[in-house]
């Protein structure tokens, strides 16, 4: 008979996890709470190696059809708008790495993980299921999740599902992470993201772009890239500050003038583009960014049949754009550790968190000494530009972030 993970969450990495068991023979059952498949209108970068795991997984033409594919990135000084450095991507990159740099809207990630899924006969996905707890034993896990008491979704019941294993995607507040670990803060980095998709056509000419751009300023940097074959441009603002006390009810209309006024000190060019988007696009939406410290070691991704994987297991800091890229490669390995069907399970989870937890320490605490470089002040600051100037591609070229990772069949 056909063993079962359950699958708590579908987000990008439940969904890439969902598609990964399913094609490691496994029967897969995904509850998520909210009801419907969506995500944050923002985008995501897609390194070479995650554009490999979603090849491998037959998405290629899928991948062509809706993200934009930047021939070049480039920083520059945030302050004078000079240009430190940049790196080929396009051909240049593919070659190296054997496949291509990306930059992709989220909901279209989402959308072709979910159209994958759902062509898995074994793949069944529960919408408006909050997992709540789980236990284990007897080879056996029970995960309780809460849901609608009836069709039409009135009222609320408490119900059990059982399965060979449990995979804990449920993101960075993960009430599965809380079973298995415990309670543990969150660490607040200080700074705030704020995000804004634009469609480029009603951005002015000059200001409309098909590279992926770093501006970096003193306690602040912007990236932005195209997305959507290259229709919207998708721009990230970082800077230091704290969130507000109750985010839900916060007035997002009120963040283009504090963010304007951060970036008061910054070049023309930079200030034209962060202007325009309230007038191109729906605004800014606020992120305040929290994260974890780093894997300490295997037993954080997995103990006995249950499992963690994305920012379940390790949050991080958006500085090396790779969160989602992480998480796609966590459920890249976890096929293969499903399909080794001469172990017991518990053997099968413990070679995927082996086979995990450095790798994504080392891209957590990366990406955390990027956020520091990126907004550096003074000497550090120099040092940086001098650095980039002389090294260009050399600093910004990834080998073992883009190299590693390994991609399923
Ligand atoms: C500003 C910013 C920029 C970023 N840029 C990039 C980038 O360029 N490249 C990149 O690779 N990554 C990037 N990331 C990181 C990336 O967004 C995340 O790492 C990634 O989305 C994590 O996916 P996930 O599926 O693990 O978690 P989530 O996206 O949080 O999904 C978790 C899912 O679980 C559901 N859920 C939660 N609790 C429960 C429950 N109890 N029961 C059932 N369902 C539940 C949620 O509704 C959600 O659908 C960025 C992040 C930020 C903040």
């Amino acid at each position: 008979m056909k063993k079962q993970i359950l699958i708590a969450g579908g987000g990008i990495g439940g969904l890439a996890a969902a598609l990964g068991s399913a094609r490691a023979g496994w029967d897969v059952r995904l509850y998520e709470r909210a009801p419907a498949f969506t995500e944050v209108g923002a985008g995501v970068q897609l390194g070479p190696n995650v554009v490999r795991c979603l090849q491998a997984w037959g998405l290629r033409d899928a991948l062509q059809a809706v993200a934009a594919f930047p021939e070049r990135i480039a920083v520059r000084s945030a302050r004078s708008g000079a240009e430190l450095a940049h790196m080929r991507l396009g051909a240049d990159i593919a070659q190296r790495y054997g496949a291509a740099y990306a930059a992709i809207h989220r909901a279209d990630l989402q959308g072709l993980l979910l159209d994958a899924a759902r062509q898995q006969a074994n793949v069944h996905l529960s919408l408006n299921h909050t997992a709540l707890d789980c236990r284990q034993e007897g080879g056996v896990v029970t995960l309780r999740l809460s849901c609608p008491a009836d069709e039409a979704g009135r009222g609320d019941k408490s119900i059990e599902v059982e399965g060979d294993a449990l995979l804990g995607a449920d993101g960075l507040r993960s009430r599965i992470r809380t079973q298995l670990l415990g309670q543990e803060p969150m660490r607040s980095s200080g700074h705030l993201a704020y995000r804004a998709v634009v469609a480029q056509q009603d951005l002015p000419a000059a200001l409309r772009s098909m590279q992926v751009t770093a501006w970096l300023g003193p306690r602040l940097h912007v990236v932005h890239y195209p997305v959507r074959r290259g229709e919207l441009l998708n721009i990230i603002a970082i800077r230091h500050g704290q969130a507000p006390a109750d985010l839900d009810s916060w007035d997002h209309g009120a963040n283009a003038a504090e963010l304007e006024a951060a970036l008061a000190q910054t070049c023309a060019p930079l200030q034209d583009l962060i202007r325009a988007v309230p007038h191109a696009g729906s605004g800014w939406r606020l992120w305040p960014l929290l994260d974890r410290p780093p894997v300490a070691g295997a037993h954080q991704m997995a103990q006995g049949l249950v499992a963690l994987l994305g920012d379940a297991a390790h949050p991080m800091r958006p500085y090396l754009a790779q969160g989602a890229g992480m998480a796609i490669e966590d459920a890249t390995q976890l096929q293969h550790s499903l399909a080794m069907s001469e172990l017991e399970v518990v053997l099968r989870l413990r070679r995927y968190a082996l086979n995990r937890w450095q790798r994504n320490a080392r891209v957590q605490e990366r990406a955390r000494r990027n956020g520091v470089i990126f907004h550096a002040r003074g000497p550090v600051r120099w040092g940086r530009d001098t650095a980039m100037r002389l090294l260009g591609a050399r600093l910004l070229d990834v080998p073992w972030l883009y190299r590693g990772g390994s991609a399923a069949e």
